[in-house]
C-alpha cells in the first residue's frame, strides 16, 4: 500500500473517470512545509496563521510575519498557498491582548470580528501578506465570515493597504485571489450572494458542524450530534459548491471532513474542487480518489442528500466503497 502511495507522489489527483481535483495541506508554521512536499501536497489550502501569534508575549511584527509568509510561498515554488488571516478567539486565546472574558467565546468576539475592530492588528498582517505576495501564488482567506458586510469591510481594508503599498513604491502581486471560510450556517445559506463577490470558498466543517448542530466540537457528551455525514451538513456543503460553480468560482474544504475516507466519496460526488487536509493524509486520499468514479459518486451524493439520518448516509457510502 505504501509503495502504491509513493508512486502517486508527483501525480495529479484524478478520479477513475478522469475528473481532476486538488489535494492540498493544512499547515500551522513554515516548518510544516517539508511535510507538504514529502507527502505530495499540491499546495496549501489552509495556513493557520494564529500560530505566529501564539506562545509569545506580544504581537508578531510586520517583518516577522513577512518572513514567515515569504518562506511558505517560496518553499512551495509557485504552488497555491491559501493563507487565513488571524482566527483568534474561541478556544485560541492571546493573553497579551487582554480581552474581557466572555460567556460564549465561540459565539463571541473572535476571528474577523476582532480584526475588523482591532484594525491595527489586521492591517499589519495584511501588509505583511501583500509584501510577501510577489514570492509565490498567494490567496488570502478571511475566517468566520457571517455576512456580506463583513466580507466587504475586510476586502476594503485589504484594498486600502494594497494601494498604500503601491503608493510607497512597494511591489504587490496583482493577482491575489480573496476568499472566505464558510464556517457559519448563514454564510452557506447565502452562498449564492457571496459567490458574486468572493474568488473562492473553503468550507470549514470543524466549525460549520458545531454551529449548524449547536454542538460544541470539543464536548464528548454531545458528540453524537457532531456528524459530518449528516444530511443537513451535506446540504449546506452542496449549496456552497453549487453557488461557487454557478459564478465560475472554486470551492474547497479545509475542515477535518475533507480528509475523511467516508466523506471523500460524497465530496467528490458533490463536486468539491479542492480538499485540504493534514499532509500525511494526502497520498491515501489520492489513491482512494483514483479508484472512485465521479459519475457514481454523483449518484451516491444525490441519494445521500435525500436521506433522513446520518446512519443511512454512512451505510450507503460503505456499500459503495466496499464494492
Ligand atoms: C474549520 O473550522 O473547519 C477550520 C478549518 O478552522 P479551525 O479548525 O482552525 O477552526
Ligand atoms: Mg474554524
Amino acid at each position: 500500500q505504501k509503495a502504491e502511495w509513493a508512486k502517486l507522489l508527483h501525480e495529479n489527483t484524478k478520479s477513475a473517470d478522469g475528473h481532476q481535483v486538488h489535494l492540498v495541506a493544512n499547515i500551522g508554521t513554515p516548518n510544516d512545509l517539508e511535510g507538504v512536499i514529502n507527502n505530495g501536497g499540491e499546495g496549501v489550502g489552509l495556513f493557520r496563521t494564529e500560530f505566529l501569534y501564539m506562545g509569545r508575549n506580544e504581537l508578531p511584527t510586520e517583518e516577522e510575519q513577512f518572513e514567515a509568509y515569504k518562506a511558505v510561498l517560496e518553499g512551495l515554488n509557485g504552488k497555491p498557498v491559501v493563507v487565513r488571516t488571524l482566527d483568534i478567539g474561541g478556544d485560541k486565546e492571546l493573553s497579551y491582548l487582554d480581552l474581557p472574558k466572555e460567556m460564549n467565546p465561540f459565539l463571541g468576539f473572535r476571528a474577523i470580528r476582532l480584526c475588523l475592530e482591532e484594525q491595527d492588528i489586521f492591517r499589519t498582517q495584511l501588509r505583511a501578506l501583500l509584501r510577501a505576495s510577489v514570492y509565490g501564488n498567494l490567496k488570502i482567506m478571511f475566517p468566520m465570515i457571517a455576512n456580506l458586510d463583513e466580507f466587504r469591510a475586510a476586502k476594503g481594508i485589504l484594498e486600502e493597504e494594497k494601494q498604500k503599498l503601491i503608493n510607497e513604491g512597494i511591489q504587490v502581486s496583482d493577482d491575489i485571489e480573496v476568499g472566505i471560510m464558510v464556517e457559519i450556517p448563514s454564510t452557506a445559506v447565502m452562498a449564492d450572494q457571496f459567490a458574486k463577490e468572493v474568488d473562492f470558498f473553503s468550507v470549514g466543517t470543524n466549525d460549520l458542524i458545531q454551529y449548524t448542530m449547536a454542538a460544541d466540537r470539543m464536548n464528548e457528551r454531545v458528540s453524537y450530534l457532531y456528524q459530518p455525514y449528516s444530511p443537513a451538513i451535506l446540504r449546506l456543503v452542496k449549496m456552497v459548491i453549487d453557488a461557487a460553480h454557478k459564478e465560475g468560482k472554486w470551492a474547497g474544504m479545509c475542515g477535518e471532513m475533507a480528509g475523511d475516507e467516508l466523506a471523500i466519496p460524497l465530496l467528490l460526488g458533490l463536486g468539491l474542487d479542492e480538499f485540504s487536509m493534514s499532509a500525511t493524509s494526502i497520498l491515501k486520499a489520492r489513491s482512494q480518489i483514483l479508484h472512485l468514479s465521479k459519475k457514481e459518486m454523483e449518484d451516491l451524493a444525490q441519494r445521500a442528500l435525500q436521506m433522513s439520518t446520518t446512519d443511512e448516509v454512512i451505510e450507503a457510502v460503505k456499500e459503495v466503497i466496499e464494492k
